[in-house]
């Protein structure tokens, strides 16, 4: 039985590459008893031609470049005998009339082909016994149709059989044929592959091997997916559905003759012959992938015909497609919906103007009448689409496609899905092409396993502490199916940005050699990546980087942050932004606004989600005073404690930034406005611990120097407090509609009397806990505590992005 191989450009047209082919042929003719041989042009040479064929100018100097890469060639590989044949069809060439014409431009780039045998051949000749060279216009009939030549099946069948009536193994070029009248025409570009399937149906062969300069076919173009991996089978159709679209592995129309005579295609890598490769065979094994491709095609447009007067009238479709065909404008898409008051379809965009003329010319009197509108044209899209057979009659597959593409922003223009079921097209916008591959391929293949793209502002101590957790536990969040990639970071003067991922544990070098830029640059670089699941991480305190929140949102990019600047700003800003997440189908996730890590507002929206209705909130929101008040009592002096609070680390730089209590209020407000309390700052009573006569001093170290001043007033407060068998504690409370801040004593029934440390402590009184406040305390703040805080929101968001 016959077996075809196949040997793409690149393979023959370097001598270690032709090596390699020689040893295939030699290893395949141990084992099968009949080899025929197909061969393209050398790499490169039709795109040389193809330009000689349509620019006269430069006939000269491309002729030369070709006769020169085959004569030398030739020489390093040992072919000399084939000298005279390729100087010959070198002076044909000169000689050939250039017109511009599809049938001298066939002409032509027939060349290559008929040089590549030529030198091949005379290898093959070498290399082996009895191995002939056989002109493929020889057997291989067409009609006339220049460019995309049909081949005349019966015909080229009777001619093969005579071939192989006479010769046993043979080597052949791929790509052109000849018609009745004897003119030279060509299959297509990539038309090898189909010469190779063809004699492979005429044969009646075993088996096909196409080898090429890559592994297989793949989940997906590498070069956009960086996880696309290599499929070990596909169906015929699958093949058929995936080559049509951006993955160029095999000629669409070879797939057709091997499927009628059911011959399985082998696509393998010529320099690992030794690897299965990929398998298109009639039935894939049942384990095969629910999806086997993602696969897109750029620069599309789609245009759009619409109109009462289309309604119920047959027809329509047969003249808006007759009048694209005429003007030999392809389709790649098209979409109707069953109120059939408008038909859209999507065609490459460089037919776009000549298809939109031909149809309003086509509807000319319609249009005049009102009935339709002139068409709508949209362009800057792409198609994607998945393929794969066993997505026919599987329920839920569009489900998860438009899930991937929703949760990433990424808007459908116009859908269409096959009856075959093998196919789902959706149109996006081009800038999202990218995204919505890799967001696709991830659903689909790496079922598991969830990529987020983190863009990170500040390396403080929060930030910094947040990168060294992650880089601890990589390895874990991976087994739990969260895989985390660092695709930028920024500190106020430098950004730096990866695609693939800044390492966890390098992340300092990597911004030491970034650029320099600011916030707004790095949101910009960050939407410009347009990476599937990223979130923007503010681990600032910075209020421009809270003002950037809308726009990070609107760009469907979900934000994770300690940063309480935003949510504490107007409370019109507090409410957009959660519309804008809504609308955008995006988180924004702030645990680490109020209380650090502890579960404060998690534990709030459970209770409200369950039905739950607040009626007093009560809590201890800062570490600092939280310190401060667990050990000041009426033994010691209020500015001893002040200052070891702040020599333990424990205050801001300037500790009265902790005893003016915006702080606290801040958080204050925001658990008010997460109970759905419409309240500003400015509404919270806030009674500052700052003496009246510190407020002006210059420093911090100015007010430490003065507080001792004021300690007998502190003194006297802790005094009264203790003769009531109380303590003081900073207390923030919302109840009725109020909220406020101030020191209070409290008594030994209180829960917040036996506070210690630097705990927060808040208390829920709802209507279910309404005796027995249910109560969160632990440390509210630490640079650990909120690191933790922030990866938990992040795992958060990653879990709702699987
Ligand atoms: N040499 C032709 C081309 O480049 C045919 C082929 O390589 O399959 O299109
Ligand atoms: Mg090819």
């Amino acid at each position: 039985m016959q077996t075809i191989l196949k040997f793409g450009g690149t393979s023959i047209s370097y001598a270690g590459g032709l090596t390699k082919v020689l040893n295939i042929v030699r290893s395949k003719l141990e084992t099968c008893s009949r080899i025929s041989i197909v061969i393209s042009a050398f790499a490169g040479q039709t795109d040389k031609l193809l330009e000689l064929a349509t620019d006269k100018d430069s006939r000269q100097k491309l002729t030369a470049e070709i006769k020169d890469f085959h004569l030398s060639f030739l020489s390093e590989v040992a072919a000399q005998s084939s000298k005279d044949g390729v100087n010959k069809l070198i002076n044909e060439l000169s000689a050939e009339k250039i017109d511009g014409s599809l049938e001298s431009i066939d002409r032509i780039l027939s060349y290559g082909e008929r040089l590549s045998l030529c030198v091949i051949g005379e290898v093959f000749s070498n290399s082996f016994k009895d191995f002939s060279v056989i002109d493929s216009r020889d057997f291989l009939c067409t009609n006339e149709d220049f460019g995309t030549a049909a081949i005349d099946f019966e015909k080229s069948e009777n001619k093969v059989r005579e071939i192989l009536a006479k010769t046993k193994n043979f080597i052949t070029n791929g790509f052109i044929g000849r018609s009745t009248s004897g003119k030279t025409t060509t299959l297509g570009r990539g038309g090898s592959d189909y010469t190779a399937t063809f004699l492979a149906y005429a044969s009646n062969a075993k088996e096909i091997e196409i080898y090429t300069a890559v592994d297989g076919v793949l989940t997906a173009d590498p070069k956009r997916v960086n996880s696309a991996f290599k499929l070990p089978h596909l169906s015929y159709e699958e093949a058929l559905e995936l080559c049509h679209f951006g993955s160029k592995v095999i000629f669409p129309r070879a797939i057709q003759p091997a499927l009628e005579k059911q011959i399985p295609i082998y696509i393998k890598n010529y320099q690992h012959p030794e690897q299965p490769g990929t398998v298109i065979s009639k039935a894939p094994p049942p384990e095969n992938f629910l999806v086997t491709g993602v696969s897109s095609i750029s620069d599309i447009a789609l245009i759009r015909l619409e109109g009462s007067g289309l309604y119920g009238v047959a027809g329509i479709a047969k003249r808006l497609f007759a009048a694209l065909s005429d003007k030999k404008i392809s389709v790649i898409l098209i979409s109707q919906a069953s109120s059939e008051s408008s038909i859209c379809f999507a065609i490459p965009t460089s037919s776009c103007k000549q298809a939109e003329q031909t149809i309003n010319d086509a509807f000319k009197e319609e249009i005049s009448a009102h009935l339709v509108r002139p068409v709508s044209v949209d362009s800057n899209l792409a198609i994607i689409a998945i393929i794969g057979a066993n997505m026919r009659k599987t329920p839920g597959i569009a489900g998860r496609a438009f899930q991937a593409l929703g949760k990433n922003g990424i808007n459908a223009a116009a859908i269409a899905q096959g009856s075959s079921e093998l196919n789902i097209s959706v149109v996006i916008s081009k800038s999202d092409e990218d995204k919505a591959l890799n967001a696709l391929h991830d659903a689909f293949f790496l079922s598991g396993v969830t990529t987020v793209h983190l863009f990170q502002i500040g390396v403080g101590q929060v930030g910094k502490k947040l990168l060294e957790q992650i880089a601890e536990n990589y390895e874990s969040i991976n087994k739990r199916g969260v895989q985390l990639k660092l695709a930028g970071l920024a500190n106020s003067r430098k950004i730096s940005l990866s695609k693939d991922g800044i390492r966890f544990n390098a992340w300092e070098s990597a911004l030491e050699k970034g650029q320099t830029a600011n916030v707004t640059q790095f949101i910009q670089a960050a939407k410009k990546l347009n990476l599937p699941n990223s979130i923007l991480v503010d681990c600032t305190a910075n209020e421009e980087v809270g003002n950037t929140y809308e726009q990070v949102l609107d760009s469907a990019i979900s934000i994770v942050t300690p940063n309480k600047k935003a949510n504490s700003s107007s409370y019109q800003r507090y409410k957009a932004l959660k519309s804008i997440a809504k609308k955008r189908n995006v988180k924004f996730f702030y645990e680490t606004n109020v209380g650090a890590g502890l579960p404060v507002i998690s534990t709030l929206n459970d209770l409200l989600i369950s039905g739950d209705k607040v009626v007093k909130i009560e809590a201890v929101l800062s570490g600092t005073l939280s310190y401060i008040f667990n050990t000041f009592s009426a033994e010691t002096r209020f500015s001893d404690v002040v200052k070891k609070a702040k020599a333990q680390g424990y205050t801001e730089p300037d500790p009265r930034d902790d005893l003016s209590g915006t702080d606290v209020a801040r958080k204050l407000l925001i658990l008010a406005r997460e109970i759905g309390q419409n309240l500003e700052l400015s509404d919270i009573k806030v009674e500052s611990l700052v003496p009246k006569e510190c407020e002006s001093c210059k420093s911090g170290d100015e007010f430490l120097a003065k507080l001792p001043e004021h300690d007998s007033y502190y003194g006297e407060v802790a005094k009264k407090a203790k003769a009531e068998d109380k303590v003081l504690r900073y207390i923030g409370k919302i109840e009725n509609g109020k909220a406020e801040v101030s020191l209070q004593a409290v008594g030994a029934n209180h829960p917040f009397y036996s506070l210690s440390g630097s705990d927060n402590i808040i208390s829920f009184v709802t209507e279910r806990y309404l005796e027995r406040p249910l109560v969160v305390k632990g440390p509210g703040a630490g640079t650990d505590v909120t690191a933790a805080g922030v990866l938990a929101d992040i795992l958060r968001v990653a879990s709702y992005l699987a």
